[in-house]
């Protein structure tokens, strides 16, 4: 595809707070068709998304260091449940790795393997998870430095090999990596990818898109930059805030104005979003990792407010939704709304990523059902002693001492689809040497 191409791309930041490609590409006269773009990127020689004939080698590699043997193997034998001394864990029906991270990472160690002697970069971590991205780091596959707050693209020289994470990356990114004649892997999980076919969809027919997730995540800025129009909106309250503009203040009677709007969402839409205008006509799209819960619930107060400001019989005219969210991450999160009714359980340990949102997700389930959790990224986290080091869903750390009560415990064990197995078991070691202790 012959594209005139004017970006700028030492300015692209590491993180991408307000992308705006069409106002920055453009092909001749007409609008940047990133999807376009995309479909030719992907017909690239030096592109590829599906790994180098080396599936059985990565896998085997991976699971010497990822797999669990031993106490995972005795939990999953045990119907997710099993004793040890006075301690009674219960797994939840779904939790860890999903296919999309497997895959993933897979496609990453078959880059490595096939490429040994390129310099192997990453765009950014491939998924969030410190074991699996230091893991990668040792293996020679290093994340493209960011200085004052800007990827260092100029150290990545013709010949390289990329390897796009698996939140996907944006499109001007994408561009800036064709110029440079790079060997492209692209990881980008096929659940991301189709989010980005119903933003392109809203900016065929018109529609702006409202996007539920935080517009700073990775996934976001990539889903942001194949949208046309968009507002992205982080949870409920932002959603009555959004929906009460739209209805001129009927919701709670404190209608915004429209500089104050703009101020509120000012690195959340898309180059001169016009709520006054863009508002008329909306779809929704969503991180696929947001709580599903939330996501249905925004769904439907943007759709009710929209019926009430243009009409029931004129909804499908002003509003548009698909079904985004990511089956995984919905599983993960029904596994923990499952243990966090469970009566006999005394704590959680909601195990993953820091930085990594769907495990964000279960930590607000167990937080807002009242349940004690600690939500830690690996098994550092735990100690000297019965000490813990936690996070909490908005962010704060936290750190408790004997956190681990005596006598009969049961816990409850949810992970996020970024967390391997081997940090689940690490962390559980640490807990029965702190029970050790206690006898
Ligand atoms: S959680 Fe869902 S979107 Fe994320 S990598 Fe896994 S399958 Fe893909």
């Amino acid at each position: 595809m012959a594209i005139s191409l004017h970006l700028q791309f030492s300015l692209i930041p590491a993180r991408l707070p307000q992308i705006r490609p069409s106002s920055l590409i453009r092909c001749g006269e007409s609008e940047f068709d990133a999807k376009v773009f995309r479909h030719n990127f992907m017909r690239r020689k030096d592109y590829n998304r599906t790994g180098y004939g080396h599936k059985d080698q990565s896998l085997k590699r991976m699971g010497d260091k990822y797999a669990s043997d031993n106490l995972m193997q005795k939990l999953k034998e045990n119907g997710k449940e099993y004793r040890w001394g006075d301690v009674t864990l219960k797994l939840g029906e779904d939790y860890g790795f999903c296919w999309g991270v497997e895959r993933s990472v897979r496609i990453a160690y078959e880059a490595r393997h096939q490429f040994p002697d390129r310099t192997n970069w990453l765009t950014d971590e491939i998924i969030h998870n410190p074991t699996v991205n230091q893991t990668l780091g040792e293996m020679g596959v290093k994340i493209i430095p960011v200085k004052e707050g800007k990827k260092q693209y100029d150290l990545v020289a013709k010949g390289d090999v990329v390897v796009l994470s698996a939140f996907g990356a944006p499109v001007q990114e994408m561009m800036l990596l064709t110029q440079k004649n790079v060997e492209i892997v692209d990881t980008t999980c096929p659940w991301v990818a189709k989010v980005w076919h119903s933003v392109e969809k809203h900016k065929k027919a018109e529609y702006a898109s409202i996007i539920h997730g935080k517009y700073a995540h990775e996934e976001t800025i990539a889903t942001a930059s194949f949208a046309g129009t968009y507002l992205i909106v982080k949870n409920i309250k932002e959603a009555t805030y959004l929906c009460d503009y739209i209805l001129g203040g009927a919701l709670d009677g404190s209608s915004s104005t429209k500089e104050a709007f703009l101020e509120k969402f000012k690195f959340a839409v898309s180059e001169g979003f016009d709520p006054d205008k863009d508002l008329e006509r909306v779809g929704i799209a969503n991180q696929t990792t947001m709580l599903k819960g939330e996501t249905e619930e925004f769904g439907k107060l943007v759709e009710n407010s929209m019926m009430r400001r243009y009409g029931v019989e004129n909804i499908s005219n002003h509003f548009i939704s698909a079904k985004t969210t990511c089956d995984a991450a919905q599983a993960r999160q029904d596994a923990t709304l499952k243990l966090v009714d469970d009566k006999e359980v005394d704590l959680m340990l909601v195990i993953g990523g820091w930085n990594s949102s769907n495990t964000s997700s279960l930590q607000v389930i167990a937080e807002e059902r009242g349940v004690s959790s600690y939500w830690i990224d690996s098994e550092k986290r735990i100690g000297p002693g019965n000490r813990i080091t936690h996070k909490l869903m908005h962010g704060e750390l936290v750190e408790k001492e004997e956190w681990v009560p005596k006598g009969p415990i049961t816990i409850a064990i949810t992970a996020g689809a970024s967390t391997p197995d081997k940090d689940i078991e690490d962390i559980l070691a640490k807990v029965f040497e702190i029970k050790r202790h206690q006898e």
